[in-house]
């Protein structure tokens, strides 16, 4: 028995006990009730019996006269002083009372109920009359009523229902607790047991620590019990096989690239630092540390689909992994690029050597993907651990500064890792620092180039090009940095966003006035592709319209080809909202990017600016010029406007006037100039040549 208190303390035992203890007393008070009344006759039969001897002797056995009482006054008076009889009355056979003596008795008997009559009780039960017939007094003719003193008996029944109450209550008392021992044992202690193994299961139901059942099994509680327990137990081995299969999932997923199944940055970044420490003085090992990214993957992934993208980053994966020894590792660090570390053992090989080799392996044969050839290929930037960096982490940072460097450089070749680098970076993070602190003060402009009608040499639009002006300790007092310059870093840092938005309500506003002023003039307004994805450039441009008043038509943005490369449907969406503002569309640097003739179709276009490249070499460079002539070609056959920039001398201008372009804007006519010697050109210029060239 874990602990005989225990059962005294179960409910289930109590109610169980209870039942059982009600039941047998209810039983036993039914017996005793039909015996009690038993009981009492059989007392008051002995009475009477006592009383019939009493008498009997009394009446003679010859009698003479049967209309007298037999009995003489004497005698009765002996019997009613030495028996329990106080009174009782003689009759005739055919019940006429001859006599009676003692107290007065209740019993009367007559003809007419003389054969019915009965014994009678007193109701208080103290006095019992009986009735004797001639069979009682042994055929004497003679009827004898006797009134008994019956109290001994009330107090004898009394006696037995005490008695039999104490046996029921000892009985009950002592069923119960064989009982509650049996349950205790059979029922409790079983189901206790089980209680306190499923609580430590429901509590640690991993590592549940059940205990061996010591119960019956062949009995339906410790069967029942062992059933439990077989659960509990697979219960805890499911549990632990879903969380490792978990843990190997989510190990996975966080450490290996599901598409190539090759590490990912996070795991290769771990291992570079585990042979880092593994580095020991007796193990001065060197490792190359490369970075490499897939040359124009973007485009393939945009204009070949996704299928196409993800079998050629299997593709590199697998036969970057199949060309390099096992000691090397090869991760997928990003969309398409991957790292790689090789141990620089053996042979003096140097991490140029091992880039040498991956490079080659890419470039080797072209990618089959569904039966097409892609000749992929890719840029690669090299370090060395630890000659580059004793932390692993910066090893592979240079790595990717290097990868930068080579993707600056024209891609499709290899740069290795120098502290020039470095500087070159930090410049950067100070330019964008500086740039930061020009917004707030305001030294940043803009200027504003013409736009020309070819055909009438009217003033027609202006582009708007922005301006910083850094003070200096200078003569000039500062000098102005090239967009060309700060945006890059603009667009890298997101700060291209509120600086495109300033620029947007600068022009928009300088239009309005130059309206005011009588003069006509559209403006074109630089957007990078970081204004398109992060932030509502739509919402913003309906608001600068709307404050300004300045009819929408008469504000024109121009973006570049490779905004339109990010996210096709998007960026469709995009232009067509801002078409359907009213405000029209330009490519700038048409020609340059990688602008696919049918996607050209879809987007809402208004005009192509040429990239002032194929001007500039049109007249010595056939190429270029069947360039320009085929855009302004193909821009006329899809109704777009044809603008020309870079145009620089009477040449270039002949040039277009042959090939029918519309617009021109160039150094021939001016430079981007401020917005007051705009209008002073606006209003001057003639149409002629050269005439207002300043700045
Ligand atoms: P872009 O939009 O292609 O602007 C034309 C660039 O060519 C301007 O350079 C302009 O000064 C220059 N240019 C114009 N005519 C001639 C010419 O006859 N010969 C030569 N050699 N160059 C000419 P800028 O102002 O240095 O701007 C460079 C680039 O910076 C712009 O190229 C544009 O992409 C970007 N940019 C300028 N302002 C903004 C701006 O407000 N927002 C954004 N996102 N980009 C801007
Ligand atoms: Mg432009
Ligand atoms: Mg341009």
């Amino acid at each position: 028995m874990r602990s005989p208190g225990d059962i005294w303390k179960s409910r289930l035992s109590w109610r169980i006990t209870l039942v059982v203890f009600l039941t047998i007393l209810t039983v036993q008070v039914g017996i005793m009730s039909m015996t009690i009344a038993d009981y009492r006759q059989k007392r008051l039969d002995e009475i009477s019996e006592s009383a019939r001897s009493a008498i009997v002797p009394l009446i003679e056995e010859r009698i003479q006269n049967l209309l007298t009482s037999p009995i003489s006054e004497e005698e009765a008076r002996r019997v009613l002083e030495t028996t329990r009889i106080s009174g009782f009355s003689v009759y005739s056979v055919d019940f006429n009372l001859l006599r009676a003596y003692g107290e007065p008795l209740v019993t009367r008997l007559a003809l007419q109920n003389g054969y019915q009559a009965k014994n009678r009780l007193s109701g208080d039960g103290t006095s019992y009359e009986v009735i004797f017939r001639p069979r009682n007094l042994f055929s004497r003719p003679f009827v004898i009523v006797v009134k008994i003193d019956s109290s001994s008996v009330q107090q004898q029944v009394f006696d037995y229902v005490e008695q039999n109450i104490l046996v029921m209550l000892l009985m009950s008392a002592f069923v119960t607790t064989v009982l509650m021992m049996a349950l205790g044992y059979w029922l409790l202690e079983p189901i206790l047991f089980l209680r306190s193994n499923l609580m430590r299961a429901s509590e640690n139901p991993e590592n549940p620590r059940v205990e061996r059942s010591p119960f019956n099994p062949t009995d339906e509680i410790g069967s029942a019990i062992d059933i439990a327990l077989s659960l509990i137990k697979q219960n805890a081995d499911n549990i632990k096989r879903i969380k490792s299969a978990a843990q190997d999932q989510i190990h996975k997923l966080a450490y290996f690239d599901t598409l190539t199944s090759l590490p990912n940055r996070t795991l290769f970044l771990q291992k570079l630092n585990e042979m880092a420490r593994a580095q020991g003085a007796e193990n001065p090992g060197r490792y190359a540390v490369i970075a490499l990214d897939l040359d124009h993957f973007k485009d393939i992934n945009d204009s070949m689909g996704h299928n196409v993208g993800d079998a050629i980053l299997r593709g590199v994966a697998k036969r970057l992994r199949a060309s390099l020894p096992e000691q090397a590792i090869v991760a997928r660090s990003g969309e398409d690029e991957f790292a790689i570390t090789m141990p620089l053992t053996g042979k003096a090989i140097t991490s140029r050597d091992v880039a040498d080799r991956v490079i080659g392996v890419i470039r080797a044969e072209p990618f089959k993907v569904f039966n097409e050839n892609f000749q992929i290929r890719s840029s690669i930037g090299v370090a060395t651990f630890p000659d580059d960096g004793v932390d692993p982490d910066q090893v592979l940072k240079h790595a990717d500064i290097a990868l930068n460097r080579a993707k600056e450089d024209g891609r499709d070749t290899i740069k290795e890792y120098s502290e020039d680098y470095d500087r070159a970076v930090q410049l950067r993070f100070q330019m964008l620092r500086d740039l930061r602190d020009a917004m707030e003060k305001n030294q940043l402009l803009l200027y504003y180039q013409p736009q020309l009608d070819l055909k009438s040499g009217k003033v027609i639009g202006a582009e708007a090009l922005i301006r910083w002006w850094k003070p200096d300790s200078s003569k000039e007092g500062g000098h102005f940095i090239s967009p060309a310059e700060f945006i890059p870093i603009a667009e890298q840092s997101g700060l291209i966003v509120p600086i495109g938005e300033w620029v947007m309500k600068t022009a928009v506003e300088t239009a309005m006035a130059w309206r005011q002023a009588g003069y006509e003039i559209r403006i074109a307004v630089n957007v990078s592709g970081a204004q398109f994805y992060q932030s509502d450039i739509v919402a913003y441009t309906s608001k600068i319209l709307r404050e300004s008043g300045l009819p929408p038509h008469q504000l024109e943005l121009e973006v570049t080809e490779s905004v339109f490369m990010e996210d096709i449907q998007h960026t469709i969406t995009i232009l067509q909202n801002l078409h359907n503002l009213g405000v029209e569309l330009a490519i700038d640097d048409f020609g340059t990017g990688y602008s696919s003739l049918s996607y050209l179709r879809q987007f809402p276009i208004d005009r192509l600016k040429i990239d002032q490249s194929f001007i500039r070499n049109a007249l010595q460079n056939p190429d270029d010029a069947a360039i320009a002539r085929t855009i302004v070609a193909l821009g006329h056959s899809l109704s777009l406007k044809v603008i020309a920039e870079g145009v620089e001398t009477k040449e270039h201008e002949a040039f277009l006037q042959a090939q029918n372009c519309d617009e021109v804007q160039g150094f021939r006519y001016s430079r981007p100039i401020p917005k007051d010697k705009f209008a002073e050109f606006a209003a001057t210029y003639n149409g002629d040549i050269n005439s207002f060239n300043m700045n």
